[in-house]
């Protein structure tokens, strides 16, 4: 522990074959796969412990990749607790069986021992799909595409593949080098990556329309939820994603990192919200070396809707939190630079439409969190383009996209020929729903081009 939260490196320990045969070994096949049932892909995972229990790595590298388009990431960053792991019928015993370190296992060995996707039976057709995104909907739907035979080009601003995989996730969650990883496979399954190109600014969505035959958006979801209160804007007050990215350009020296970079030594931090990417600010902030970090939530401890394991790791590293902690204020110095938070303890009410009890402010417990800088994690709503609307491409009230759920063409946008997957239809939520949108989107896309 002492060690870890000087670095930026992955945390997890690493298993060894004899590690990974007996932790597959330790799965009883019970009848209902409930493990599968509670994974958002669908995971064959009995049949992939099986085959590396039984000493076929590449086998059940191939079976894993029927299903998930990145399988070493997903089993490094899901939230297993509340998916495979927390769906095994061990789970209530002898410990669940650790699906998510063994998924991730048989792709990073498989890979180092020089096995590739299996590409023999590929028949290349003449179809070619843009895809807007290299988040994890975009390279899902670029995985599904390019086995099918349809050339995959996907665009992204960033100069660098992987969304929020690279651009938001920290290094301790996911490394790097992963991304690099999986970057070369899909380059050699036949993927072409064209970066550092904003769809709708550097190059028109038309051309797009004309060069193509369909089009994928796999964009994200990025406006911030901000807090409302007085404050927001004082300096020392960030918001949690420049912060976060601002730390990656460090660690990778990517240009522009002098001017992004946020420097928490030393300093008070406050993370207002509880979610993962307040435990990602969090940990980022005891990495740098801050002098202490809270981590406000208004309501108790119970309720918190992230990671389980994130939260713990953020408790282990030295975060102190305060539950039930409205903010109803950022206080600071005549020359507006930020002192603290001015927060009031939360009681839980009644229920509101959707069944969650609400919080209520308790008269008289206001108090000061002192803080020499802020950090506010409180999610990410829909970011649509404004252009969407010349394209026919409609919007939900809540500004997500609007996509069919026929079996047939699921995730059609309003424009027949673009689809559409991840955040940006679903709504801030996790790396293998967004993969498991993308694989759809590509379903339908193949439909719709009538490539069988
Ligand atoms: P994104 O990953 O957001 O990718 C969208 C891509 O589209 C970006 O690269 C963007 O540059 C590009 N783009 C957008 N507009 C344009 C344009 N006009 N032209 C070109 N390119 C464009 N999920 C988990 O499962 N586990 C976690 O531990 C986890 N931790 C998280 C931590 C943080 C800090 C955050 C913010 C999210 C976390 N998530 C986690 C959520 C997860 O990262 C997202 O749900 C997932 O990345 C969504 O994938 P996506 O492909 O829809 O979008
Ligand atoms: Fe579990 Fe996620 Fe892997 Fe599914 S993709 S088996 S939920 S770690």
């Amino acid at each position: 522990m002492a060690e870890r939260v000087h670095h930026f490196r992955e945390i997890y320990g690493h298993y060894d074959k004899r590690g990974a045969t007996e932790q597959a070994g330790r799965c009883i096949s019970c009848g209902v796969p409930f493990c599968e049932w509670k994974c958002p892909v669908h995971n064959h995972i009995p049949a992939w412990l099986d085959l590396l229990a039984e000493g076929n790595l590449f086998e059940a590298a191939e079976m894993s990749h029927k299903t998930n388009s990145l399988p070493e990431i997903c089993g490094r960053i899901c939230p297993q607790d509340r998916l495979c792991e927390g769906a095994c019928t061990l789970n209530d015993g002898l410990g669940a069986v650790s699906i998510g370190n063994i998924e991730r296992y048989i792709t990073d060995e498989a890979l180092r021992q020089g096995w590739r996707p299996d590409m023999t039976g590929v028949k290349p057709t003449d179809k070619r799909v843009a895809i807007v995104g290299a988040g994890p909907a975009g390279l899902a739907a670029a995985d599904i595409l390019v086995r099918n035979g349809v050339a995959p080009v996907i665009y992204d601003k960033y100069p660098l593949i992987g969304g929020l995989l690279t651009f938001g996730i920290p290094p301790f969650k996911l490394e790097k080098q992963v991304v690099d990883t999986r970057r070369q496979i899909l380059t050699e399954m036949g993927v072409e990556f064209k970066l550092g190109i904003e769809i709708g600014k550097d190059l028109p969505f038309d051309t797009l329309l004309e060069e193509y035959d369909s089009v994928f958006l796999g964009m994200g979801a990025y406006t911030a939820v901000t807090g409302g209160f007085p404050g927001e804007d004082m300096d020392g007050v960030y918001q949690s994603l420049p912060f976060l990215i601002g730390n990656i350009y460090r660690e990778l020296l990517l240009p522009g990192a002098a001017e992004q970079f946020v420097d928490m030594r030393g300093k008070r931090v406050v993370v207002l919200g509880g979610g993962d990417t307040a435990m990602d600010c969090n940990r980022t902030s005891i990495r740098h070396g801050a002098r202490s970090v809270v981590c406000t939530y208004r309501r108790n401890e119970d309720s918190l809707q992230g990671s389980k394991r994130d939260y713990q790791a953020s408790r282990d590293e030295g975060v102190k939190f305060e539950f039930n902690a409205q903010p109803i204020e950022i206080v600071g110095d005549s020359e507006g630079k930020v002192e603290g938070v001015r927060v009031v303890t939360t009681r839980l009410g009644p229920k509101d439409a959707r069944g969650r009890q609400v919080t209520e402010n308790v008269e008289g417990t206001e108090r000061v969190l002192k803080a020499d800088a802020v950090v506010i994690a409180f999610g990410f709503r829909p970011s649509p383009a404004p252009w969407f609307a010349d394209y026919g491409i409609e919007l939900m009230d809540n500004n997500l996209v609007k996509v069919a759920r026929n079996p047939h063409t699921p995730f059609q946008t309003t424009n027949e020929k673009v689809f559409a997957g991840g955040d940006m239809v679903r709504g801030a939520d996790l790396v293998v729903t967004a993969v498991f949108e993308g694989r759809e989107a590509a379903r339908g896309i193949l439909n719709y081009l009538q490539v069988h």
